[in-house]
């Protein structure tokens, strides 16, 4: 039985509200803080969760609500210009869910608000002081708040990570910047099958929506790390010139460019990933979700990952004696499965924009590959992760022998 009582939660985006909501389901009574004023506000775009992210939902239960406002994902093209191929997929999954990131902080804001979890908008951490009896979170406003442990869920420019050390890495820009848009651009594409498209000068992704118009993303190459509020300065007709002149010799990259209208372009900025973060956590304090372990986009798993981890946070807190105690045991569970997932996308992140040559290849080569290839053996415990809630978790020792 842990002598943890109450939790700071700092950021209510994904991993947030999910761990406010495993906590409590481990008797752990947890307050959200968030940043931003008002829910949902700035964030736009779509996201997709695997398997293993859906699977860490239902722990929560709040899988069946997800899923109902999500698009399931049943088949997965690649094309090289004209050319396409079949990406296989796992037997006897779950498929993949696409949701618009907006309804996915609804629907987890719902379920966390209706186990008793309080969400404080418009507070911004700026530092922390732990002692013997509590850690205390101070705020732009002026305002404090204490509990037994701060959990920074802060997102991939974490304070927290800071707090818990100064050293601390900070976030890898890919040299991509993301966009999303949802248009009516007359395609007809089957229903459940997602496209991940190399057009000549930028990669992008595209699938139908139930209403019959087409969503698409963006992966926009540039030099510069623009942040979100700095990519939302540039006017939405100057990115459109942008998408419009990279995907002009794209079918149907150009259609979904000259389809997108400044209001339905969503900016998302730079995409990031987190190199291994040395300290996970310290005293009191921890990490979860992007803040500790956020991988390319392009492996689809930085949010069902943040999932994962929430869950199995609130397992150790349950489950072991102290704070420090389930930090080492929750760090040795999450630790290898996070980086080696991390290793897996930095390498797909690399070929998003193949030269000339790799054109030519890769419909070549990529069939043969993918029959080569072990599926299982490659995607399996990625996909087929599964938390078992009840099991009690042990010490770190036995933990990270059995990590994933
Ligand atoms: C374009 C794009 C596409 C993506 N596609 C996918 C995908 O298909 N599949 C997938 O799994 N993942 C995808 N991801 C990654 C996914 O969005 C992240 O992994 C996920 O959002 C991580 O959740 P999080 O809660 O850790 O961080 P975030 O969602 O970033 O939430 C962090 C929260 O903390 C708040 N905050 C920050 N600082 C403070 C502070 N000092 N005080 C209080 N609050 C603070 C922020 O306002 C924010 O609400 C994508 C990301 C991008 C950018």
């Amino acid at each position: 039985m842990s002598n943890v009582r109450t939790a700071i939660v700092i950021g209510g985006g994904i991993a947030g509200p999910v761990t406010a909501i495993a906590l409590h389901k481990a008797g752990i009574e947890a307050n959200v803080f968030e940043a931003y004023p008002r829910q949902g506000e700035g964030i736009g775009g779509a996201l997709s969760l695997e398997a293993n992210g859906l699977a860490a939902l239902g722990v929560i239960g709040a899988g069946d609500a997800v899923r109902a406002v999500a698009i399931p994902i049943t088949r997965s093209v690649m094309t090289v210009g004209n050319r396409s191929l079949e990406i296989p997929g796992l037997e006897g999954l779950m498929p993949r869910h696409v949701i618009e990131r907006s309804d996915l902080h609804r629907v987890l804001t719902e379920r966390a608000r209706a186990v008793g979890v309080r969400f404080d908008h418009g507070k911004r951490l700026v530092g922390a002081e732990q002692d013997k009896a509590g850690v205390t979170a101070r705020f732009t406003d002026g305002t404090t708040a204490r509990a037994d442990v701060l959990i920074g869920a802060d997102g991939v420019r974490s304070i927290v990570r800071t707090l818990i050390d100064p050293a601390a890495p900070g976030a890898a820009f890919t040299g991509l910047l993301g966009f999303g848009a949802t248009v009516d651009a007359g395609l007809d594409l089957e229903p459940g099958t997602m496209t991940f498209a190399f057009g000549r000068r930028a990669y992008y992704l595209y699938w139908p929506t139930p209403d019959g118009r087409t969503a698409w993303g963006v992966n926009l190459p540039a030099t510069k790390p623009l942040t979100l509020t700095e990519a939302r300065a540039v006017p939405a007709e100057r990115w459109l010139d942008t998408l419009r002149a990279t995907y002009a010799d794209d079918a149907p990259g150009a259609e979904l460019a000259r389809c997108t209208t400044p209001e339905t372009l969503q900016v998302v900025g730079a995409l990031h990933i987190m190199p291994p973060v040395p300290r996970w956590h310290r005293g009191r304090m921890v990490l979860v979700g992007d803040a500790v372990h956020a991988p390319s986009n392009s492996t689809g798993q930085g949010a069902s990952l943040a999932i994962e981890s929430a869950v199995q946070l609130a397992r150790c807190l349950r489950d072991l004696p102290d704070a420090g105690s389930a930090f080492a045991a929750y760090e040795a569970l999450r630790r290898r499965r996070v980086e080696s997932i991390a290793r897996r996308g930095a390498r797909i992140n690399h070929s998003k924009a193949p030269g000339r040559v790799a054109r030519f290849v890769m419909p070549l080569a990529l069939p043969l590959l993918f029959k080569m290839m072990d599926l299982e053996k490659t995607m399996g415990p990625e996909q087929r992760y599964v938390i078992d809630w009840d099991a009690p978790v042990q010490g770190s020792d036995q933990v990270h022998a059995s990590a994933a």
